[in-house]
């Protein structure tokens, strides 16, 4: 949960979780949809449906037990050198090195790298110093503590050099000039249009076959063909980011014509219960929670 995700978002779903699933077996149990829903909200759903396929991996291949060794671990899907290396130092006290976000900028800051951090060289540097660095005895708490000192003291704009404890080892002459990085690709624009379809008191929704795989979103609807002066105004309209995307959501009030595979009518009742992406449950929620009369009204 915590990949790409702070912690102060992370705790009330972490403890929902423990509480739906308090074990491998109980989630292997679980549905896709179940797991889907009790991660609804803290996006990056591949995360929720690579740690359900893993329940069942460690259910079926591994006899109920989480394995231990670094290449089974990175076996299990989603899971990379890092997190493999995470697990195997915080669960099993194995010594192997990690690096993330805060470790990647003290050690970049205490060698003075100057070199992109996110190219293959600086990757190597980091991994090869941290494993050099790694000790025998107490291997989590050194790491707990390199983990602590980026994130508390060797800060990305002010670093804390005053009262850093690793100060006298450290080379960096410029510390905030540091990690080096390459450029970011620049944020593109992408409009999605979507069907707002209601009968009665239900509300047609669609399976989502890509970005939301497995999850309810409003159906996608093409609008292109249309003439600039014959295309129907949005009845929603909202903007939401998307790893370097900026998405702008647009809901367009559409009839029926016919029901294909992958739609289903959901009575408005029954929504809570399904996974439904944060962008269109909150456009859901403004369009029947604050407009349910006109919503019938104008069917
Ligand atoms: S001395 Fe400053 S730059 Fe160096 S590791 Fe400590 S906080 Fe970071």
């Amino acid at each position: 949960m915590l990949q790409q995700t702070q912690v102060g978002i992370v705790l009330p779903y972490y403890k929902d979780w423990l509480r739906r699933f308090p074990n491998f077996a109980a989630l292997a149990r679980a549905s896709e949809a179940e797991a889907l829903h009790a991660w609804q909200g803290l996006g990056y759903y591949n995360r929720a449906r690579n740690l359900h396929a893993t329940a069942k991996i460690v259910a079926t291949r591994h006899c109920g037990h989480f394995p231990k060794s670094i290449e089974q671990l990175q076996q299990l899907p989603g899971v990379g050198k890092y997190t493999a290396h995470a697990i195997a130092t915080f669960a099993f006290d194995r010594p192997v090195a990690i690096i993330e976000a805060n470790t990647s900028r003290l050690l970049s800051r205490l060698l003075d790298l100057r070199i992109p951090i996110d190219s293959t060289a600086g990757r190597n540097a980091l991994w090869n110093a941290a494993s050099t660095l790694t000790p025998k005895k107490a291997p989590a708490a050194h790491n707990s503590a390199l983990l602590d000192l980026g994130a508390l003291v060797c800060l990305p704009r002010q670093p804390k050099c005053g009262v850093c404890p690793v100060k006298k080892f450290c080379r960096a002459k410029n510390p905030k000039s540091l990690p080096i990085k390459r450029p970011r690709p620049g944020t593109k624009q992408l409009v999605e249009k979507h069907a707002f379809v209601v009968e009665h008191d239900k509300l047609l929704l669609e399976k989502s076959p890509a970005r939301w795989r497995g999850m309810w979103i409003l159906p996608p609807v093409k609008l292109d063909r249309l003439k600039p002066s014959s295309l129907p105004h949005p009845i929603y309209t909202a903007v939401f980011p998307f790893t370097n995307h900026r998405v702008a959501l647009k809901v367009f009030r559409q009839r029926l014509r016919k029901i294909d595979n992958g739609k289903c009518w959901f009575p408005f009742r029954k929504l809570d219960s399904i996974p439904i992406p944060s962008p269109h449950r909150r456009a859901i929620d403004a369009l029947l929670g604050l407009n349910v009369s006109s919503v019938h009204a104008q069917r």
